[in-house]
């Protein structure tokens, strides 16, 4: 069926039996049937994927696209929707809850857009990807009797350092729930096992005291002299920085023009990264030193602020692994491979799905979409195109086979989330005895 659009919808014919995946167990493959009904979701999911990304909003206001989520999942049946929930407009929440004891499965919609830029980090299939996996999931369990509930968060604000997911969490909105599962575009890896950064942001100041530079610098107390012994003291700690730290460092107060004073003010901020939470606390550590010796050395007040952005993300390899068999039993795998069993991709952006993996086990599966003509990543006019082609939605799909297969074998695989949540207290580094 050809749309007015120029999206061509090819309904793939799949005959039964052509996905079984050799299993070991007496575990009944639902693949095929994943696949065939998000095929068939692929005729709803177009029309919203493109309204979504043909009108990007920034972060937290993101109204057109709740109000087309939450419209959209209301039609659905048998799921309970709740906009604006937990005190923010523009998130909300879907649950199908069969009512009976069992695992509660969870996939995120990210839904910003970037300023000036549209739908340049591809949220949009983002979005899609996850309601055609939650939808997926529940059709099955619904199909065979199956126990448990199925969410999707609507998380709002994941650009900048809005972490729409890091007050869903505060909320209470995770609890009781046992996996989270989201995926992001771009154009390099396909990977279950994604590990991105963590990076906070210091907003230094330093209050010295003004004088005349020629009749009296000795009343003075200059802050820019604080401020360039702690510019130094920071470019001489990046030595001794690990790899995979990172530190930003830019002058936002250089205490004004006029050099024949004293300056009194003077001001800057600071952006780490590292490749773990508790790696970039020792950076902050180190580098809030190199903030106070800039007073010390020139008797200066200095103000450090530390405003906390994102967590590393942690994949949890189990999860990873099921995800991965899914998306090399479906037909056709698209390039690249997905990497080795345990093997990490690291990206070197943040995400506040970072966070939600220290709450609960999680993966965010990055998958390759085909590139605009300059190959353009994320947060490039490029991608912003690439996100909103049919054969980007195409991918999206693939990925929503992929996490509804994870999603269902955490419901039917018996001791399956047992083994995830002690992978996730592994890697969290609890002791697993204790908690059990
Ligand atoms: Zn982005
Ligand atoms: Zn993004």
């Amino acid at each position: 069926m050809e749309q007015d659009d120029g999206f061509i919808m090819v309904l793939r014919e799949t005959g039964p039996g052509c996905l079984i995946a050799v299993h070991n167990d007496d575990v009944p493959d639902y693949l095929s049937e994943i696949d065939n009904d998000v095929e068939s979701l692929a005729f709803p999911l177009w029309p919203l994927n493109k309204f979504i990304h043909e009108n990007p909003e920034t972060a937290f206001q993101e109204h057109k696209a709740h109000d087309a989520l939450t419209s959209f999942m209301r039609s659905q049946e048998g799921w309970q929707v709740t906009p604006s929930a937990y005190g923010m407009d523009t998130a909300w929440v879907a649950i199908y809850d069969t009512r009976r004891p069992g695992p509660a499965v969870s996939f995120n919609a990210e839904m910003d857009a970037l300023p000036g830029l549209g739908h340049a980090c591809g949220h949009n299939l983002i979005a899609t990807a996850s309601v055609a996996a939650a939808l997926a999931t529940a059709h099955i369990i619904r199909n065979h009797n199956l126990p448990g509930k199925v969410l999707i968060f609507g998380t709002p604000g994941e650009e900048g350092i809005g972490g729409g997911k890091i007050r869903l969490l505060e909320a209470g909105a995770y609890k009781g729930v046992d996996i989270s599962l989201i995926s992001h575009p771009g154009i390099f890896n396909n990977s279950p096992m994604v590990r991105t950064t963590a990076f906070c942001r210091i907003e230094v100041e330093y209050f010295g005291k003004a004088a005349h530079a020629a009749n009296s610098p000795w009343l003075g107390i200059n802050a820019l002299d604080a401020l360039v012994v702690a510019y130094n003291a920071v470019s001489v700690l990046r030595q001794q920085t690990m790899p995979g730290d990172v530190i930003g460092l830019s002058i936002t107060d250089g205490g004004g023009p006029a050099a024949n004073v004293i300056h009194a003010h003077a001001a800057g901020v600071c952006v780490l990264r590292a490749t773990s939470s508790s790696r970039l606390k020792a950076l902050e550590k180190k580098a809030a030193a190199c903030f106070r010796a800039g007073a010390e050395a020139t008797g200066a007040k200095v103000n450090i602020q530390i405003t906390q952005g994102y967590a590393d993300h942690v994949p949890n390899s189990v999860l990873a692994a099921r995800y991965t068999e899914h998306w090399n039993t479906l037909p056709d795998p698209p390039e690249p491979p997905i990497p080795p069993p345990g093997q990490l991709t690291w990206v070197k952006a943040s995400t506040d799905q970072g966070n939600l993996s220290y709450a609960l086990p999680s993966v965010n599966a990055s998958f390759a979409i085909p590139p605009g003509v300059e190959g353009g990543p994320p947060h490039s006019h490029d991608f912003e195109k690439a996100s909103g082609t049919g054969e980007a939605f195409a991918r999206g799909l693939r990925v929503a086979k992929a996490l509804a297969g994870t999603a269902v074998d955490v419901i039917v695989r018996e001791g399956l989330l047992d083994e995830v949540k002690e992978q996730w207290r592994r890697d969290m580094g609890l002791d697993t005895k204790v908690l059990g």
